[in-house]
């Protein structure tokens, strides 16, 4: 006999760790009790030492679907002769270090149930249990409990009552429980707000859908605004009213047998789309499918979702082949979580309404995932992950990093974890600052974090960076954009060391005053030292030229050739006016509006509109997604970028490139050749730069980020190259590469940076 003391830690509360546990004991006939304490759950049993063994190996190896063990630690004790085994009230009040689950998608034990003519939940569009459905969205405070929710104005009827109190239940404690008697209820009402009185808003939103309609609907994170999916005119309705011109549309359907009708889908993607988590993944299009042209133009990929809450389960039993479920907004503002705010600002946009009475406390969009080589790649970490931490290996001070300015999201650190927030969005207008704001105050409230010190990156116009340096009375530490993605890129995958960071994106505010985007920096989570980037050339027209890729390669052709590009024959040059021209090459010799940039993406569209793709983008980095699909994966060649030395700094001079591919061009070679030539020259590049600094400092490990490595073509090439050369390559898994990731960087680095 022997007893022993457990005690674990993780996301452990609030995802039926005890009542797993209590049955676990029962079965192995083991005495004791479990109970939630401050930093998970505390366990004692006591019985045979063997059975107390297998109990123990039962945790780590089966633990509840939703938990996540981080630590089990176990002492033996004194033996305390109990004669059963119970679930106990909290031995000490719970504190907020525990962790609290993010919204995880129905399970197919309700499922079951949802679909069980005699279930007594048949049909109900809230049904959820221990393991399933919303936490985060519906927190308002913690410890997380019913009353601190958005359920807390429903009273649970007496059935519902039984489950929530009997630990054999999968139901016990599991604080959203609500049935047909005592739960929320769903709703429909047209344009103007009127309820559709004596129909079924269910099988009405079906019909209207069926019929053509842009439907609003109130999910788990935010509204969706959906649209069948193989109706061309209901699709484009939906984009015009919207505002959204081109931007790919995510697409629902009903499992992946379905799916599999209009797109090819991988044994890991499937496991991805079917998770708890049911995030939207990035599936190669079947061809020939019957899914409207307009959903993904010119894109190889859906972005695809299973349906995640019981509610969509049951409109995708309208027999659709798939639904369009965009977040409910207007391009570039928060997803829309209120009904009389969905009302008022998806007015004109939706026809009809699918409301429900639970409120929404946190809005969370749909995540995206793309999977590289059968691993993960995040594209945006939103629901189903957050608040998840990311573990490092460090402790960390209590850090708030405020991000940046697109794709923005914060950071905020304690102890050993980092919080990474939901996608937040584009910090452009003041409903995206608000909801930055609130969402700092919500989880600093929810996980009782007291930030001693506020990162923020250096761009004095982002407006992550005002509202920092607006902190009263905080330790500040500004963090340069760069260093940041490195940092955000070696935290996640726990180095500590000194590596070669490359990083490339659209851009980040410089040492310089500059716009870099194109670095090569020496980096470890305190220090950086940029050592290569792409040579510096004029943006004419600052953010005019991100939006029109014409003038990037305009100011490349003027940098490679002088006033003598106008002899040159390309199409590029009579698809833009002459006296158009004339302006912008006047601009850049006369350094007008004209920032120096070395960014990595902007050569991208330079180089997208030379060949001819595109000289005008509806949304960002739609010009290098363009050009990676146009790669004839064949093509084997590339073209010299040459490297000059200015003191310690190594430049990349693209031009000798630049002129290559202009006499490719005028060969009549195809723009898959061009840009499949163009994508192994960086490969070429980065390879050869990491050979001569590995000469030179004896350094073999190498870290990718920046929003340019969700082009899977460099990211596996690159990474193949490296690998084959000997280098230990590290790149992002966990969090995006893109400035979704920034803030996790700087949080880290501010915390080791302040205690120089
Ligand atoms: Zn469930
Ligand atoms: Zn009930
Ligand atoms: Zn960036």
């Amino acid at each position: 006999m022997s007893r022993a003391r457990i005690q674990i830690t993780g996301i452990v509360q609030g995802v039926g760790f005890r009542p797993f546990i209590y049955q676990l004991a029962i079965g192995s006939r083991l005495c004791g009790f479990v109970a939630n304490n401050s930093s998970g759950v505390e366990i004692e049993v006591e019985g045979d030492e063997e059975k107390i063994e297998d109990f123990i190996g039962e945790i780590k190896s089966n633990p509840p679907p939703l938990a996540r063990i981080t630590s089990i630690t176990v002492d033996f004790i004194p033996l305390n002769s109990d004669s059963s085994f119970v679930i106990k009230e909290s031995i000490v009040q719970e504190e907020r270090t525990a962790l609290i689950s993010p919204d995880i998608a129905i399970c197919s034990d309700c499922l079951r149930e949802l679909f069980d003519p005699s279930d007594r939940r048949y049909g109900y569009p809230f049904i959820n249990c221990t393991n399933c459905g919303p936490r985060y969205t519906i927190i308002k405070d913690i410890p997380y409990d019913r009353k601190f929710t958005s359920m807390d104005s429903f009273k649970m009827c007496p059935a519902c009552q039984r489950e929530y109190e009997d630990p054999s239940n999968r139901r016990f404690h599991a604080q959203p429980n609500a049935c047909w008697e005592c739960g929320p209820r769903v709703f429909l009402v047209d344009g103007k707000g009127n309820e559709l009185v004596g129909v079924d808003p269910v099988k009405e939103t079906i019909s209207l859908l069926k019929k053509g309609a842009v439907i609003a609907i109130k999910g788990l994170g935010g509204f969706h605004l959906a649209v069948d999916a193989t109706n061309d005119e209901a699709v484009l309705a939906l984009r015009r009213r919207k505002l959204r011109e081109e931007k790919p549309l995510a697409i629902m359907s009903a499992d992946c047998r379905k799916a599999e009708e209009f797109a090819v889908i991988e044994p890991e993607e499937r496991g991805l789309l079917e998770s708890p988590q049911h995030p939207i993944v990035l599936v190669r299009k079947r061809e020939g499918n019957r899914i409207s042209p307009y959903v993904a133009p010119r894109n190889p990929c859906f972005g695809l979702l299973l349906p995640y809450t019981p509610l969509h389960h049951l409109i995708l039993q309208g027999d659709f082949l798939a639904l369009v479920m965009t977040s409910g907004n207007l391009s570039e503002e928060p997803i829309c979580i209120y009904n009389k705010e969905a009302l008022e600002r998806l007015a004109g946009i939706a026809d009809y309404f699918l409301l429900h009475n639970r409120d929404i406390y946190l809005r969370t969009d749909d995540s995206v995932v793309r999977l590289v080589e059968r691993k993960p790649l995040m594209v945006r970490r939103s629901r189903g992950y957050v608040p998840q931490p990311i573990l490092l290996p460090m402790e960390l001070k209590q850090v708030l990093a405020c991000g940046a300015e697109a794709k923005n999201t914060i950071c905020l650190t304690k102890g050993n974890r980092a919080f990474l927030s939901q996608h937040i969005g584009e910090l452009e207008n003041l409903e995206s600052l608000s909801f930055f704001e609130e969402s700092i105050a919500h989880l600093t409230r929810i996980l009782q974090i007291e930030p001693e010190l506020i990162a923020y990156d250096l761009h004095p116009d982002y407006l992550s960076t005002k509202y920092a340096l607006s902190c009263q009375g905080k330790r500040l530490y500004g963090v340069q954009h760069h260093h940041a993605h490195i940092a955000s890129c070696l935290a996640e995958n726990r180095v500590e060391d000194s590596v070669l960071g490359i990083a490339l994106d659209g851009s980040g505010y410089g040492l310089d005053g500059k716009i870099w985007g194109g670095e090569v920096l020496v980096a470890d989570l305190r220090r950086t030292r940029r050592v290569g980037h792409f040579r510096y050339i004029p943006l004419p027209g600052g953010a005019a030229a991100v939006r029109e890729p014409w003038r990037m390669a305009l100011s490349y052709l003027y940098a490679a050739y002088g006033a003598e590009y106008t002899d040159l024959k390309l199409s590029l040059l009579s698809r833009i006016p002459e006296r158009t021209r004339q302006i912008i090459v006047k601009m850049i010799q006369q350094e007008i509006n004209s920032p120096l940039t070395s960014s990595c993406g902007r050569l991208f569209d330079a180089v997208a509109a030379l060949v001819g793709l595109r000289d005008y983008i509806r949304f960002e980095g739609q010009a290098a997604m363009e050009l990676e699909a146009t790669i004839s994966s064949e093509e084997e060649g590339y073209y010299p970028i040459s490297l000059e030395q200015e003191g310690e700094l190594t430049i990349f001079s693209p031009l000798p490139m630049i002129r290559r591919i202009v006499e490719d061009i005028n060969k009549g070679e195809l723009p898959g050749v061009i840009s499949a030539k163009f994508h192994n020259s960086l490969v070429q590049l980065f390879a050869d730069f990491c050979l001569k600094l590995r000469e030179e400092t004896g350094m073999e490990k190498v870290a990718f980020s920046g929003g340019v490595f969700q082009n899977m073509y460099l990211l596996t090439h690159l990474t193949s190259r490296l690998e084959q050369l000997g280098f230990q390559v590290y790149t992002h898994s966990q969090i995006p590469p893109n400035d979704g990731g920034l803030a996790l960087g700087q949080a880290v680095i501010a915390s080791y940076g302040a205690d120089k």
